[in-house]
């Protein structure tokens, strides 16, 4: 049993900043060779010569999500960087719409449901061949505690949260037999350009800490650490998990 990656090839989606930068920083000082991503090519340029000059393993491409070939390329980059795909972090995610379902436009929910659900659906479909060429691996979905405790103020994020623990789950089912273990993790509020219409507020804060039990909010490696324990052998016997990085929301309201 180990936690090192050592050998292994991660793609993580949304890898530039915040949540998945943080989790291609901690799988690569695991040891793996990662596939850094998206949407802005000097983002990604960036971040590739941050890592590398903390001497990891790591190559990088541009990939929208929502954009069939750049997901396509996303594979293909990490193939013939390190030769094969052992584990996919899908981490990327949307919320251009506030407020209930009853307000929320159709451009809106489909904007939603394209990136957060239907995209980390497909790419998993891309990399999984990839995966059982390689005997196994290890697919971890970002998901929310909304995903859990669905928050009116968010509400087709929340959903679309939902779907995605959804997802996780049958491809859980589904892969298993293929050797490839497959997890979410429920973030709570974490400090990143995400989440910095709340946490920046310093009344929104307050009140939002009130509702969490270690009474103060997540930092990114905290969710990172989560992530590269279910990507290693120390997690061999956990699939169509969800874990939560919340520090103590549930049963709160938010
Ligand atoms: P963030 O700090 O805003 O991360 C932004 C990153 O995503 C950047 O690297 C950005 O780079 C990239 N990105 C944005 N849209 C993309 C797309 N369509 N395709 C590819 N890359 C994209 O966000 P975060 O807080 O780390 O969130 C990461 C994940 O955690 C999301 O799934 C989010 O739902 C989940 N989460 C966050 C919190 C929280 O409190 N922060 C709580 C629960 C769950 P480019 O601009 O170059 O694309």
């Amino acid at each position: 049993m180990t936690s090192s990656l050592a050998g292994k090839v991660a793609i993580v989606t949304a890898s530039t900043a915040g949540i998945g930068l943080a989790i291609a920083r901690r799988l690569g000082q695991q040891g793996a060779q990662v596939v850094i991503s998206s949407r802005k090519q000097e983002n990604v340029d960036t971040t590739v010569q941050q890592l590398s000059g903390e001497g990891l393993n790591v190559a990088g491409v541009k990939c929208h999500v929502g954009n069939p070939s750049e997901r396509q390329a996303l594979v293909e980059r990490a193939v013939e960087k390190f030769g094969g795909i052992d584990i996919l972090v899908s981490n990327a995610a949307t919320n251009p719409v506030y407020g209930g379902l009853l307000d929320c436009p159709e451009a809106g929910w489909n904007k939603i449901f394209d990136v957060n659900v239907k995209s980390a659906y497909l790419l998993t479909k891309l990399v999984v061949p990839y995966m059982e060429a390689r005997g196994g691996g290890s697919i971890v979905f970002i998901a929310s505690v909304v995903g859990q405790i669905p928050s009116m103020g968010i509400a087709a994020y929340s959903v679309s949260k939902k779907a995605l623990i959804g997802v996780s789950d049958l491809f859980a089912k589904e892969c298993a037999p293929k050797n490839i273990r497959v997890n979410a993790v429920a973030p709570g509020f974490i400090d990143t350009s995400f989440s910095s219409v709340l946490v920046k507020n310093d009344s929104i804060r307050k009140s939002l800490e009130k509702s969490i039990y270690l009474g103060r909010i997540g930092k990114p490696e905290e969710v990172a650490g989560v992530a590269s324990f279910l990507c290693s052998d120390d997690a061999s016997y956990i699939t169509g998990a969800v874990m939560n990085v919340n520090g103590g929301m549930l049963g709160s309201t938010i």
